[in-house]
Formats: C-alpha cells, sequence, structure tokens
C-alpha cells in the first residue's frame, strides 16, 4: 500500500495503464502452452527442422565417471533447470528435407513416455508438413523416446509411405525375444523390447523396415557412422547438405549436455557398453569439431542445433543463433 499523500500523478496515470493492459480473465484461465516446438535451419541445399517431443527428467545419480563435486560445478555453470525428479532434458526428431524428398531422423516418444511428451507428430504438421510425405526415417537407435513415434495416437503407422531404416545389429538386439528373457539384461530394459516390437510391426508387415549393415548404403546423400556402447547398433547419420556443407544428426552421444562436452568420459547409466559410448562420444566430436559441421542432438536443449569446438583436451557446445531462412520476407 501507498500513502494517498505520496500518489503522484505520474503513479495515477501508471495504475491505470497497469489496469488497462491487465491480461483479460479469458486469457489468464486458458490452458498455458509454450509455441509450437519447431524451428528451420537452412544448411546447403537442405533445410533441417528440429521438432520438439518434450523433456524427461535424467537423474543426477545416472550420470557416473566424475564425482559429485565436478558434476555440481558443471550443472551449476549452465543452470540446467532441475526437478526433485532429475535434470531437464529435451527429447527431439529431425525432419530433413533436400528437394521433395522429406527424410525424419527417429520419431520421439508418442505414447510410450506419458503424458507430456509425445509432440513429434503434431509439431511436424505445425512446421507444415504431413506424415505422410515423410519418405523415409532412420531410427539412430531402437529406443522408446526414439521409435514409439512411428506409430500414431491410435497404434497404427504415423508415416504411411516411409521405409524405416534401423541398424541390424540394434535389430537384432531388441527386436529379439530371446534377448529380453535373457538372465543377464538389465531388469529396467525389459519393458523397452516389446515397445521396440510394436513401434515397428506395422512396418515391417509392409515390407518397410530396412535393416542395414555397417557400410551398407543409405538413402542418397547420407552416410551412417557407426556409433557403438549407448546401444549396439547405435547409428548417427551424415547428411552432405552441398555447398561444402555436412550435417550430423547424433542420436544418444550426450544426455547430460552440461557435462559430457568438457567430460566425454562422463557416462550414462543406461549405456548399455559404456567404454564404447565414451569411444563413439570422443570420436564424434572430434570429427564434428574438427570438421566444422553442423550438428543435431536429439537430447542436447532444443532445438538442438549447433557446432561443436575444441576446448583444451575436451569439447565445447556451440548452439545455433535464431536465424532467419534464406528468402524470407
Ligand atoms: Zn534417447
Amino acid at each position: 500500500m501507498v500513502p494517498i499523500r505520496f500518489r503522484s500523478r505520474s503513479f495515477i496515470l501508471a495504475s491505470l495503464l497497469l489496469t488497462a493492459t491487465a491480461l483479460p480473465a479469458s486469457a489468464q484461465t486458458a490452458p498455458i502452452r509454450q509455441v509450437p516446438g519447431v524451428y528451420h535451419q537452412a544448411i546447403g541445399e537442405v533445410r533441417v527442422t528440429a521438432l520438439f517431443d518434450g523433456v524427461v527428467p535424467l537423474a543426477r545419480a545416472e550420470l557416473s565417471g566424475i564425482d559429485d563435486a565436478g558434476k555440481q560445478a558443471l550443472l551449476a555453470s549452465r543452470h540446467v533447470p532441475e526437478t526433485p525428479q532429475g535434470l531437464q532434458t529435451a527429447v527431439n526428431a529431425y525432419l530433413v528435407q533436400r528437394g521433395d524428398v522429406l527424410t525424419l531422423v527417429d520419431a520421439g516418444t508418442a505414447r510410450c513416455f506419458g503424458p507430456g511428451l509425445g509432440h513429434v507428430l503434431e509439431n511436424l504438421r505445425s512446421a507444415g508438413y504431413s506424415p505422410e510425405q515423410v519418405d523415409q526415417v532412420l531410427i539412430t537407435h531402437a529406443h522408446p523416446d526414439h521409435l514409439c513415434g512411428l506409430l500414431d495416437g491410435q497404434g497404427h503407422e504415423a508415416f504411411p509411405k516411409a521405409t524405416v531404416w534401423l541398424a541390424r545389429a540394434d535389430a537384432d538386439y531388441w527386436l529379439d525375444p530371446k534377448t529380453e528373457t535373457r538372465a543377464d539384461t538389465r531388469a529396467a530394459f525389459r519393458p523397452l523390447f516389446k515397445m521396440a516390437r510394436d513401434a515397428v510391426a506395422p512396418y515391417q508387415a509392409g515390407g518397410r523396415l530396412r535393416l542395414f549393415a555397417r557400410g551398407e548404403r543409405l538413402p542418397e546423400g547420407v552416410s551412417g557412422l557407426d556409433s557403438p556402447g549407448h546401444t549396439p547398433g547405435h547409428t548417427s547419420f551424415l547428411f552432405d547438405a552441398g555447398a561444402g556443407q555436412q550435417l550430423l544428426v547424433w542420436g544418444d552421444i550426450v544426455h547430460y549436455h552440461a557435462v559430457q562436452f568438457s567430460r566425454p568420459d562422463a557416462s550414462f547409466e543406461a549405456d548399455l557398453d559404456r567404454g564404447l559410448a565414451i569411444a563413439s562420444r570422443r570420436a564424434l566430436m572430434a570429427r564434428v569439431a574438427d570438421g566444422g559441421w553442423w550438428l543435431a542432438g536429439a537430447h542436447l536443449p532444443f532445438p538442438g542445433l549447433g557446432h561443436v569446438r575444441r576446448d583444451d583436451d575436451a569439447f565445447a557446445w556451440v548452439p545455433a543463433e535464431f536465424s532467419p531462412l534464406p528468402g524470407e520476407q
């Protein structure tokens, strides 16, 4: 409260303006939504569109290979949002348009991770595309946050024209019921096997699931970079964007962006083979940094597009600047 004698004309005017510009009651009670989770980036002759699926919390305790003080220093320096459930971690998919060919890399969680996620399809539509237009879906690995989105909300195939590409090594592991019941398979992984089988089932039945071996040809303009560790067949996809530019969509090479660029030897508990995952992470970071490649990361803060630079004997993440598209008025 302000005593009446101190209320100047400007104070009263400001109060009137505040009253006049207060939100209408209807706006205050409307559901709170962010803007659509979509971001376009022109790279050479392609356009990549980042599609936001949602965020998942990852616990600090699931980050190993670094002591608590080191973790805390890096997380605090980046102000990573955190709830009691864990550190905010984005789930992103990427649509690459070259001419009239549309290639989706990963498809999000759909219904597998519950409410709050599963927004890839709706964001694809917000970006001006329809799922029927997608020609191919490249899956970095057979985890639910990357392939459950092959199905729509009713459990039908979401991309009726698309061929789905998955590394044979991941299919051999995650689609095989025998792996699911093996004694050495971690209990936490057991629900993931059925999710993977269900997600690819309609594509498999329609003869549109292509399993590829290491070094095998992928759709034109795309190379698969073998990057195992998180899963046996984890593959990152390198797009030749033309005009001397390259784009790497790398899947689950980094889960804790605030930590793992400066400490690539820090591992996520869910990595099946941590030693291999560390080697893949170091190798890809070096190639992206030294090649000046564009990078798109499934679990980097949305839109997860940018570059990597060397930083002493480790690396740093360089997010892209918001940029207009060429020809935009
Ligand atoms: Zn993932």
